[in-house]
């Protein structure tokens, strides 16, 4: 017989990652309000990409995708040689962890933080340690006092899934400011697109501030490619380099590339985009309110009902998926009680509130 090949230590503690369903067996029309996607499908400027880049299939694409980096700078006002672009946040969020915690290392964030991070942590072999929130917002407090000598990383999504909940400018940089030196801070701020609030940033000025702070941001949720995988990130020049030294040498795809570039360019669509997420955002969450759910005040693409009672939230989510509706349990998250539910189009809103509206009134 031949040896057993052991994987590292923490290999086998980590969870794998279930992203949203798609399909209900048995079922033809789904409606989809589980992965926080772009509800109206991609740019047609960037399907238009898609197909021109299409023939170049057969190459290499740019390893340094240098003309999306130059057009993410263009648009945001950045240096293109500390832009790093990902196959998708998730891979830059992993090699960030990879590079710069290990074996005997901690990985700080938040109670209700994306799933990523612990993850990321474990395969590195660190040690991922959670610090409360409170009333489901991240506790500047709470994470600062749960800093240790071993501490490595700060992860934090602003805003955050599943939670919807953001920190201002100045909390964010009471936090940097609280932080040890030696401690990387990660603004994971793939939802930064969606919020309309004048007290948030999304952090490229703490990363311009020093050489501690990154920032990463996602080509999946305002701009509508989550299944090409194109994100970025903006970082001291010095992690830049580390990050080039690690990533694959062509990570981002020939059409992801070309597709980033121009949905970029269609100003109108993530206009309309925005719109239209802010609107049901809203709608969703007084309507839900109405019904005697609560919500949190989300400023990302999604909402988080709250239940109370894990066998409610059960049984809402049982109701809406016999009827066609995926929405996301966030059980895994910490919050049996709760749904998430991305925003959709008008349609697929009004069929998701309509549902629920029978769902509370079966089980009065
Ligand atoms: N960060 C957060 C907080 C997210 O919710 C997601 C997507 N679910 C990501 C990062 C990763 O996005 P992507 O890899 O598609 O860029």
């Amino acid at each position: 017989m031949s040896p057993q090949i052991i994987p590292r230590p923490g290999i086998l503690d980590i969870s794998p990652y279930v992203g949203g369903d798609s399909k209900i067996a048995g079922v033809d029309r789904i409606i989809k309000l589980a992965s926080n996607e772009g509800p109206f499908g991609p740019s047609p400027l960037a399907i238009e990409a898609m197909k021109t880049a299409a023939s170049s299939a057969h190459r290499y694409p740019d390893g340094g995708a240098l003309a999306l980096r130059e057009a993410i700078a263009k648009r945001f006002g950045l240096d293109v040689e500390r832009i790093v672009c990902g196959a998708g946040s998730d891979q830059l969020l992993s090699l960030l962890t990879y590079s710069y915690a290990g074996p005997g290392d901690e990985v700080l964030y938040t109670e209700h933080g994306f799933l990523i991070y612990p993850i990321a942590a474990k395969a590195a072999g660190a040690t991922p340690v959670k610090a409360p929130e409170t009333n489901l917002r991240t506790d500047v407090d709470a994470l600062l006092d749960a800093v240790t000598d071993k501490t490595r990383i700060v992860f934090i999504a602003n805003p955050n899934n599943p939670t919807g909940t953001y920190l201002s400018h100045a909390e964010l940089t009471a936090l940097r400011a609280g932080l040890p030196d030696d401690v990387l801070l990660v603004i994971d701020a793939a939802y930064a697109e969606f919020v309309g609030r004048n007290d948030y940033t999304p952090g490229t000025e703490l990363v311009d501030a020093g050489q501690n702070t990154v920032m990463t941001r996602t080509f999946s949720k305002l701009f509508a490619l989550g299944g090409l995988r194109v994100g970025w990130g903006y970082f001291p020049s010095e992690i830049a380099d580390v990050l080039n030294r690690v990533r694959e040498p062509f990570n981002v795809s020939v059409m992801g590339q070309a597709a980033g570039i121009a949905s970029m360019q269609d100003v109108a669509f993530q206009q309309k985009c925005f719109e239209h997420n802010l609107s049901w955002i809203a709608k969703t969450e007084a309507a839900l309110h109405d019904l005697g759910i609560e919500t949190t005040a989300s400023v990302g693409n999604f909402v988080l009902a709250r239940f109370g009672e894990v066998s409610t939230a059960e049984r809402a989510d049982a109701f809406l998926r016999e009827r066609g509706i995926i929405v996301r349990r966030v059980a895994s998250y910490g919050l049996p009680d709760c749904l998430r539910i991305s925003m959709g189009t008008a349609d697929e809103m009004e069929a998701f509130l309509a549902t629920m509206r029978a769902f509370m009134g079966a089980s009065q």
